[in-house]
């Protein structure tokens, strides 16, 4: 059931029909938001197929999210049938892990690798600075973490960084010893965190010409969604996958046909290394390329639209560009000056139930959105008193959560013995009297022998060493025969006896692992017999009673894995687990359900479109962030994330800013952010001008300067730091999903009656 060529061209406009028709030479399609370059990506991936210029197997599509990807492929094969399914469409990590997965010989890994997420890393990261006696408070293991990321991101490996570090420079030095000793625990660990991924697959395809020219031949097309957000890393690795025979070197094979999307309106990833300087020198780094502009926006009204390009209008040396809708101005843009963060949440809900009551929609249709992650907490107290169903995207990670992590160390340490992180994480989780001497007598055990962790418990539990020749690090030992372990020093006989039970648990896990059993049932087994559900279980915390039903949920995330993939290993599963994004857990718009209302970041709402948006915290401090307001460069960011914000909107777009919001205990006045100033008067209409107090003081909102008058100016506020720095720093993997569980007893009518009656009494 191959589509029609012909059909898949009908309805795009004359510079999609190009773009998806092109052929011959590196394609660059770039334009704003909501112009259709996704569903020109998708039909161009159908139209190769329908028209037999590529097998599906030919086609690598990345995309930002595996919730975009998974959406992607369902398209492609909606439009081409099920050959669509033999389509590589994933994320550069999913794709690069896929790689490692198949070429780990080549790569220098063993197949059973372990994925670390940032959390695994900083932690490592912190055993290290405490052996090589760096003072933590001075050189944090989060800085020290960002900045061993950025090098990787910029594909400078431990040697390269030795050489032209600062040692004038403490912090460079600093990372100059610690950067290679994170390197060689992450290779004792068998492991690889999130920058790996990409690095060690890019210096895989430059080690192996081999490998890299099998791929080549393989990968015939290479399309990538949001260009702009592509780091440096990533750019190497789609050159080399496309061969040097595009950027104009000879070779004799012909290089794969490469189309990227982007806008650089929209680059909102600087802080993880991405660089718009990938979409700006396309045509320098491959002088074949043809360009296409698409300049027709299909998502938004001509009012969301003006909004929009006013705000990035501002930012300095963009090309400019020219984006128009024939879909009519629609609704004006909403303003609402709320007093607080709590009013704010408040009329937001009130806002919802009007829609839904005055124009049908569901809360399916509506997102809120807000800057940072933590102001999502007055918005969802609010919804679960008036009982509007809300999932928060990001929110609280699932993945994050404590006891998701413990549990999850568990199954790391019974696929991986030589996982030495997670093994040390749940040494003595739950409690069984292995504390700091006895993982230090350990830890001694392994280095003094050269051995991995898990291996020295071994030894401590006084398990045979076996011959050589098996996996794990018995190589490193070489015997022939089993042995006798040495003893290990410095552990009580009480800490032995433990040692020998818990390296029994491990032992009777991987047993079950060898033997076949499914991912649910080895969780089970974990949790069970170390005793951590029944301590849970004992407690009287009602916290704990949470992490027991978040446990009940990563068990029905385990059954659900083995019933879609029953041949799936332990080691999918983690992969899985690793690399889900956010919006993953974003709900495939139930038909007959009338679904939730979506809370997420501005960052994480990329490349999404809802009907109804509300852009919450549009207060200078708020969005743009605090930490921007002193610097131009990371001002011009926030603008482009505001205009992702905005252009997210299709029918109906909110502006709401608190006047006062309260954080770490204190009540600030908030500014008017700069970014509203931007905005035509005549696409917007204010339903609330000023809050009570600045009315009072007869500041009335336009014109008369938000922010001079009223309670503070801007200078005063902007040396205060009121966020903690990884606010928005997380990156958007690990999936987490709040859901509102009050059931709706009212309809909105009944509610919003009461509040009308409320007001009137008051
Ligand atoms: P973003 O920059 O936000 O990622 P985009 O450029 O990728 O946006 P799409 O998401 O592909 O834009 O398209 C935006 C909306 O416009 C989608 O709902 C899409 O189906 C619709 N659309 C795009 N092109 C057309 C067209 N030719 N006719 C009708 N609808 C279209
Ligand atoms: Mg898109």
């Amino acid at each position: 059931s191959v589509a029609d060529p012909q059909a898949l061209i009908e309805g795009l406009n004359p510079a999609q029909a190009e773009a998806v028709i092109h052929a011959g030479s590196p394609l660059l399609i770039i334009a704003g938001a909501g112009s259709g370059k996704t569903r020109v990506l998708t039909h161009r991936i159908a139209h190769l197929i329908a028209t037999g210029r590529a097998r599906p197997g030919e086609i690598l599509a990345i995309t930002f999210t595996n919730k975009a990807a998974a959406e992607m492929r369902e398209r492609v094969s909606a439009l081409v049938g099920p050959a669509g399914e033999r389509m590589w469409v994933s994320t550069f990590h999913s794709a690069c892990v896929r790689i490692l997965r198949r070429e780990h010989e080549a790569a220098g890994l063993r197949s059973t690798f372990s994925i670390y997420d940032a959390a695994d890393s900083t932690r490592l990261i912190t055993l290290i600075v405490r052996e090589l006696g760096i003072d933590p408070k001075r050189f944090t293991p989060k800085v020290l973490a960002h900045r061993i990321s950025d090098l990787k991101n910029e594909l400078i490996t431990p040697a390269q960084f030795a050489e032209t570090a600062q040692t004038s420079n403490p912090l460079e030095r600093h990372l100059a010893e610690v950067y290679p000793a994170y390197a060689a625990r992450l290779a004792a660990a068998n492991a690889l965190d999130f920058d790996d991924i990409i690095m060690r697959t890019v210096q895989l395809l430059q080690a192996r010409p081999a490998v890299a020219e099998m791929y080549r031949r393989r990968f015939r097309h290479i399309l990538v969604d949001e260009y702009q957000d592509t780091n440096h890393a990533q750019y190497v690795l789609v050159r080399e996958l496309v061969g040097p025979g595009a950027s104009g070197a000879a070779s004799p094979l012909t290089p794969g046909e490469l189309t990227v999307v982007g806008d650089s309106d929209q680059s909102i990833y600087a802080f993880r290394g991405a660089t718009i300087r990938n979409i700006e020198e396309f045509e320098k780094d491959y002088p074949s390329a043809r360009t296409i502009l698409l300049e027709q926006n299909y998502r938004s009204t001509q009012n969301i639209l003006a909004a929009a390009n006013a705000v990035i209008a501002r930012n300095t040396g963009r090309r400019a560009k020219n984006l128009w809708t024939d879909s009519g101005d629609g609704a004006p843009v909403v303003g609402y000056v709320a007093d607080s963060e709590h009013d704010e949440a408040r009329w937001i809900s009130q806002e919802i139930d009007r829609l839904s009551d005055e124009h049908g929609l569901r809360p399916a249709d509506v997102a809120v959105f807000y800057r940072t992650n933590a102001q999502s907490r007055a918005l969802e107290e609010v919804f679960i008193r008036s009982g509007q169903p809300y999932k928060v995207v990001g929110g609280t990670r699932f993945y994050e959560r404590r006891e998701i992590k413990d549990a999850i160390a568990y199954l790391r340490a019974v696929d991986n013995p030589d996982d030495d992180v997670n093994l040390r994480r749940i040494l003595n989780v739950p409690k069984r009297g292995l504390g700091d001497k006895a993982e230090a007598a350990l830890a001694e055990h392994a280095s003094r022998h050269a051995i991995s962790f898990g291996l020295a418990i071994a030894d401590a539990a006084g398990a045979l060493r076996e011959g050589a020749g098996e996996a794990g690090a018995a190589g490193a030992r070489g015997a022939a025969e089993p042995s006798e372990p040495p003893a290990v020093e410095g552990l009580t006989t009480r800490a032995r006896n433990q040692v020998r039970g818990f390296h029994e648990l491990l032992t009777s896990l991987r047993h079950m692992l060898a033997a076949g059993d499914g991912v649910a049932d080895i969780l089970d087994a974990a949790l069970d017999s170390s005793g951590y559900l029944a301590e849970l279980r004992a407690s009287d915390d009602p916290q704990d009673a949470t992490r027991v039903e978040n446990l009940a949920e990563l068990h029905s995330v385990a059954t659900d894995f083995q019933g879609a993939n029953p041949d799936g290993s332990l080691a999918d599963f983690l992969e899985r687990v690793s690399l889900v994004a956010d919006s993953d857990q974003l709900p495939d718009a139930p038909e007959q359900d009338q679904g939730q209302i979506t809370l997420m970041t501005v960052h994480t709402a990329k490349g999404l479109e809802f009907p109804a948006v509300f852009v919450t915290g549009m207060e200078d401090g708020t969005f743009p962030h605090m930490r921007a307001l002193a610097e131009d460069s990371e001002l011009a960011e926030e603008r482009r994330l505001a205009y992702v914000a905005l252009t997210r909107a299709r029918e109906r777009l909110y502006l709401t800013r608190a006047a006062v919001r309260s954080a770490w205990g204190a009540a600030n006045a908030m500014p008017a952010s700069r970014f509203l100033d931007d905005i035509p008067e005549q696409t917007m209409e204010w339903k609330r001008l000023a809050s009570s107090s600045e009315l009072l003081r007869g500041s009335t909102g336009w014109g008369s300067g938000w922010g001079e008058g009223g309670f503070s100016g801007r200078s005063s506020r902007a040396g205060r730091s009121t966020r903690t720095e990884d606010d928005d720093f997380a990156p958007p993997v690990g999936a987490g999903t709040r859901t509102g569980r009050l059931g709706r007893v009212e309809s909105a009518k009944d509610r919003a009656a009461k509040r009308v009656e409320a007001r009137r009494a008051r």
